[in-house]
């Protein structure tokens, strides 16, 4: 049985909608001839989601994997209802369906991660083994199902699992960031102690030179990434400030922003910074969305009411060849990818659940 390219033949309901828009999905065993079925080991779940659940259940780590088998055995796949995202899993591919044996960049038994969302992919999940209220990332026993339109990545042999997850999941931050820096700019990362802010942060470094100029905005001055960005030279200024508030922002343009930045890139987990964003930005700019809590409204009409012509781009996860160039950002540079060693790389702490 072959099923659609996109994955609609696993819609239940609604039907019609294609598996990203859908309820639900049909998460069942049954295989399809175009289908790559994985047990899943490690769920990476999207930043705006952890952060939504942690705000609804704090440091509980088992009612956080309450809440994540309950939205899978719901839908079928591991879509927030809330912030609408999903996040990405690294799994052992299982089988892979007769009509797509002649590929030959997967096979039974290799490791993945996949780089299409969690939000349309069927999922079911027989145990949450452990929670890490750290990075986000929940060891679960599993399976997936890749469509054969799905994205997917060989796990790196040189990068530790959890390390390689944390940096697929953003990994259209610095590839978006590479593609629309250029020397001489001046780029502002919002958000920029984060796994995408850093990642960002280092590939506009790399596209700037020296003749351009790299300005972070981060909420708390002295965490171990802002540091980092700073000492290493990722960045020439910081900007302590809570990017929701956006007069507070506007303040320290002046001194840390003296020229607007021609390419500006959201990478907060929480909503309401689209004005901050959008007043670091110079007129024919470019602010880069990548953030999953953007409202469109908020940017548009912000935009409008304060009479900025910039470009708005949305933050596709997706970019060709995005994962190569992220997995080469953390290899370029070695003090990031100590960073993300020490922050992902260690065994998760987090009490088991059922
Ligand atoms: P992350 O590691 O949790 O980083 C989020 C960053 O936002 C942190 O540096 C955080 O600072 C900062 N932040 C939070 N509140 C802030 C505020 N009020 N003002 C300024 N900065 C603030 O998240 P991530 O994994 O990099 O993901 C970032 C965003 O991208 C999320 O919204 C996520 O959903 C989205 N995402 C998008 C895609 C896509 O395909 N477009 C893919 C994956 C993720 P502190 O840590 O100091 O609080």
């Amino acid at each position: 049985m072959t099923g659609c390219r996109l994955g609609s033949h696993r819609v239940i309901e609604p039907k019609g909608a294609l598996p990203q828009a859908a309820w639900r999905l049909d998460n069942s065993s049954r295989a399809y001839a175009n289908e790559i079925a994985c047990d899943v080991e490690l769920l990476n779940i999207d930043s705006a989601s952890f952060a939504q659940m942690r705000a609804q259940h704090g440091d509980d780590a088992r009612a956080i994997a309450a809440h994540v088998v309950a939205t899978v055995d719901e839908r079928g796949k591991q879509h927030n209802a809330v912030t609408g995202s999903g996040g990405m899993f690294v799994g052992r591919v299982a089988h892979v369906g007769e009509a797509l044996r002649a590929r030959n960049d997967i096979a039974p038994g290799d490791r993945i991660a996949s780089l299409v969302s969690l939000t349309l992919t069927p999922l079911r999940l027989d145990a949450v083994e452990r929670v890490d209220l750290a990075t986000g990332q929940l060891h679960v026993a599993g399976t997936a199902v890749l469509f054969e339109s799905g994205v997917y990545a060989r796990l790196p042999d040189d990068v530790p699992t959890a390390v390689a997850l944390a940096v697929l999941d953003v990994a259209g931050a610095p590839a978006q960031v590479a593609r629309l820096a250029a020397p001489g700019m001046t780029v502002c990362v919002v958000g920029a102690d984060g796994k995408s802010g850093v990642l960002a942060c280092a590939a506009a470094r790399d596209a700037v030179g020296p003749a351009g100029r790299v300005v972070g905005i981060v909420p708390h001055g002295e965490t171990p990434a802002a540091r980092l960005l700073v000492e290493h030279g990722y960045l020439d200024a910081l900007i302590v400030a809570d990017a929701r508030d956006a007069l507070a922002v506007l303040q320290r343009v002046p001194e840390a922003l003296p020229s607007l930045a021609g390419l500006v890139v959201n990478c907060v987990n929480v909503g309401g910074t689209e004005l901050a964003s959008i007043l670091c930005c110079a007129d024919r700019g470019t602010v880069y969305f990548f953030s999953m809590a953007t409202s469109f409204t908020a940017a548009a009409l912000g935009a409008e009411g304060i009479g900025k012509d910039v470009t708005m781009v949305v933050g596709n996860g997706y970019l060709r060849g995005h994962a190569t160039t992220a997995l080469q950002v953390l290899r370029n540079h070695p003090p990031i990818a100590a960073y993300f060693g020490e922050r992902y790389g260690h065994v998760p702490s987090g009490e088991p659940s059922a």
